[in-house]
């Protein structure tokens, strides 16, 4: 009987425990069932998404197919234009519509591009808030978060200028921004760690820490900390956003596989914490702005606005930096967020830029596509120093014959073209790049300043005469904002430098000086720096100086590159000693001065030879010009000096008419018209012809076909002549002597 009722109480406490655990059992089944059937669910609408993010791709696509069929009516059009019209017109016409459908279809892939990076992101983080913010995967938050923090504590670190403004405000501000709220533990080993970097750091202080957290599901997961000025980011909302500016800056570039591609890059096992300052403008002024809360920016740093806009750091206040904007600055408001980069001002450099035209930060202007460079150098560099340097010894021809004559320039000079406006600076300079073609030479043109029209213009005869092949031009157009006219010489200096340091010879126009002084005065005066003479700042010297001095030619064991300097500078009324045109003569080897006088006489170029000077140049002359020239400076002063003598009476002796002539003749040889560069043997003959009186006799609108005719003559007859020229030797009296035969029979049979 007693079994019976163990059996009984045995068989109702198995029915109670299993009527209990049934509806637990149940439950919990019902729950693991419902959670895969969602699973499921969700994975069968993931390949929605993905359908629906190719359908976003295809019809980007046909939108770009559309652009590129019109465009293709576009070219249709030119070639009808190229049929309608004759052979001159039509080139202008088809150059003019190709470059048009270039900058076209720059900005189409600008466009798309963007576009598409935007599409897919926003995709990205939909993805990214429905699955990770989903309880499900609470276990996967809470791992990247203590892994997140982990990887914070282990690289906090102070630097001299945090712990300055910590002292100075008497307050150490950590703030910490997470999906879901920290735990007490985890709070307790943020705050350990930032006091043992900052006793680590200040020599055993205590910090003045107050912690502060934060819960905002809109991280997606990670942990954001604000420790002073510092930001330590690991959220997964900022590396969407990193991916998103690396993407549109051409860093990421996306391929067919772009989905994969962007899940890669965000769901990454190693979570990477962003370390940067973050501050905010605080004064904004015309192309200037203050910065606050970037205790540790660098000057010269760049750094990073919203938008594209860039700026550089010019001024290390207290409190703030004052910082000049690289760009348009219309959407730029107080209060916007700006943050280090931690790299100096750079530029692309290298090959990539032959041909090229660009702006003072090097982004193509001319729609020819983008610019693979692959190298950038920093904007301001160290001149080099003098054992880096030999002396100058090498020519640079101009083609110019009262330059090549009178003024040599040697490779490695910096020589300075100066005069007042319309005298023909920008010509000379443009002669002097032209005739560099097959030189071996680059060319560097820097616009600063000028009108987009003007700049156009000299791309468009360097293009005609050739020489773009060899030719950088850096445009800092009148119409941008004084940093940039500021920045451009310096980033087309460091486009040079990289030529120059890999052995190459380049040569540098700055057109001109003048405007980028005036832009520096401007961002000095708007900086509230004390201004000195003339309103320009104490250090406009060193302005040009520091930019000058990078001009050299460097030694053997650096490999012999050279970079010569061409500045412009202009002045008023003939004033050459006026403020910017003495500092810059006397940082220059030497001056080209053109006077607008001369210039409105009909001597073009309009080289005063009386006040044009190159002080190494001789150095660099070859040999016969060095023999030919020698006596042309006094000759041509002589001439000068009577003239102005000879105005006063006419009755002049045998002797004073003879000096007359040869100096209107020596003069005449010596003008030359744009874009029609005369070879150095070419130049050393005609100018021996006429400064030894064989053109005397010869009315003086004759000279032009007296030179062309001697230079001819003498090649064919004497070309053993042309080759002693050519080896930059000095002529023997032998040469000499033939050389005077061979005009003489010229002479003879004119
Ligand atoms: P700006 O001060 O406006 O920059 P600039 O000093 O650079 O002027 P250019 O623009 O080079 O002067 O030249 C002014 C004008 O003189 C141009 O129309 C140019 O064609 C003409 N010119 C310059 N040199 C010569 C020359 N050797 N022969 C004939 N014309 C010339
Ligand atoms: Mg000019």
């Amino acid at each position: 009987m007693k079994y019976v009722y163990a059996l009984i109480n045995f068989a109702m406490l198995l029915g109670i425990v299993w009527f209990v655990a049934r509806k637990t059992v149940r439950n919990a089944l019902r729950r693991r069932r419902d959670g895969i059937v969602e699973g499921l669910e969700k994975e069968a609408s993931s390949p929605d998404r993905v359908e629906e993010m190719r359908a976003q791709a295809r019809r980007i696509a046909d939108d770009r197919d559309r652009e590129l069929d019109a465009m293709a009516a576009k070219s249709a059009e030119a070639l009808a234009a190229e049929r309608r019209h004759g052979d001159g017109e039509c080139a202008t016409q088809r150059e003019l519509i190709f470059s048009q459908m270039r900058e076209d279809e720059e900005r189409l892939r600008r466009q798309m591009r963007v576009r598409f990076i935007g599409e897919g992101v926003s995709l990205a983080s939909a993805y990214a808030a429905t699955y990770l913010v989903s309880p499900e995967n609470a276990p996967y938050q809470t791992a990247l978060r203590r892994r997140v923090l982990e990887e914070i504590t282990s690289v906090i670190s102070f630097l001299p200028g945090d712990l300055l403004s910590i002292r100075r405000s008497g307050r150490l501000a950590a703030a910490v921004v997470s999906d879901e709220a920290l735990t007490g533990a985890e709070q307790e080993m943020l705050t350990r760690s930032i006091s043992e970097a900052y006793r680590a750091a200040s020599g055993g202080e205590e910090p003045p820490l107050a912690l502060s957290c934060r819960e905002d599901p809109s991280c997606l997961g990670g942990v954001c900390l604000k420790l002073g000025d510092t930001v330590y980011d690991g959220t997964l909302r900022h590396r969407l956003e990193r991916l998103t500016q690396e993407t549109e800056s051409g860093k990421e570039h996306l391929s067919d596989d772009d989905g994969e591609n962007l899940r890669r890059r965000l769901f990454r096992t190693q979570p990477a914490v962003d370390v940067y300052q973050e501050g905010h403008v605080v004064r904004l002024s015309d192309g200037i702005c203050h910065v606050s809360g970037l205790s540790g920016a660098l000057a010269g740093e760049m750094l990073a606005f919203p938008g594209a806009l860039r700026g550089m750091v010019m001024d290390l206040e207290q409190d703030s930096v004052g910082v000049v904007l690289l760009g348009d600055y219309g959407t730029l408001h107080e209060g916007d967020p700006v943050r280090r980069t931690g790299r100096v001002m750079e530029v692309p450099v290298g090959e990539a830029l032959i041909g090229r035209v660009v702006d003072a930060l090097g982004r193509p202007l001319d729609g020819r596509g983008e610019i693979c460079a692959t190298q950038t150098r920093p904007v301001e560099c160290s001149a080099p120093g003098v054992p880096d340097r030999q002396s100058v010894s090498v020519p640079l021809q101009t083609g110019i014959k009262a330059i090549d004559a009178l003024v040599p320039i040697g490779r490695g000079q910096r020589e300075l073209i100066i005069g007042d406006r319309q005298t023909g600076k920008t010509a000379l300079a443009l002669d002097a790049i032209v005739n560099q073609k097959g030189q071996n030479v680059l060319c560097i043109y820097v616009a600063v300043g000028q009108k987009e029209s003007t700049v156009a213009g000299v791309v468009q005869t360097l293009r005609r005469y050739g020489a773009m092949s060899y030719t950088t031009v850096v445009c800092a157009a009148a119409s941008e904002p004084a940093p940039m006219l500021y920045i451009a010489p310096y980033a087309a200096t460091a486009m040079g430098e990289a030529f120059m340091y890999a052995g190459r010879d380049v040569l540098i126009v700055y057109d001109d000086l003048t405007k980028h002084a005036a832009s520096y005065r401007e961002i000095s005066l708007l900086l509230h720096r004390p201004p000195g003479r003339e309103a320009y700042p104490g250090d406009v010297f060193y302005l040009h100086s520091r930019l000058l001095e990078r001009s050299a030619r460097l030694s053997e064991a650096l490999g012999g590159g050279s970079m010569t300097a061409l500045p412009v500078i202009e002045t008023q009324a003939g004033d050459i000693s006026a403020y910017i045109p003495t500092n810059v003569i006397s940082i220059t080897d030497g001056q080209i001065f053109l006077e607008a006088d001369l210039f409105h006489a009909g001597v073009r170029p309009a080289v005063n030879v009386g006040l044009s000077v190159s002080r190494v140049g001789g150095a660099a002359q070859i040999g016969a010009m060095k023999q030919v020239s020698s006596r042309l400076r006094m000759d041509l002063a002589q001439y000068r000096e009577l003239a102005a003598f000879a105005q006063f009476g006419s009755d002049l002796d045998q002797a004073t008419q003879e000096a007359l002539c040869r100096g209107e003749h020596l003069t005449a040889v010596l003008k030359q018209g744009q874009y029609t560069p005369v070879t150095a043997a070419d130049q050393v003959v005609m100018l021996f012809a006429v400064a030894e009186g064989y053109a005397d006799r010869l009315p003086l609108e004759e000279m032009p076909g007296f030179t062309d005719g001697v230079t001819a003559f003498v090649r064919a007859d004497a070309p053993q002549v042309y080759e002693a020229i050519d080896s930059g030797e000095k002529l023997s009296q032998e040469m000499l002597a033939q050389l005077r035969d061979s005009v003489e029979r010229f002479c003879a049979g004119a």
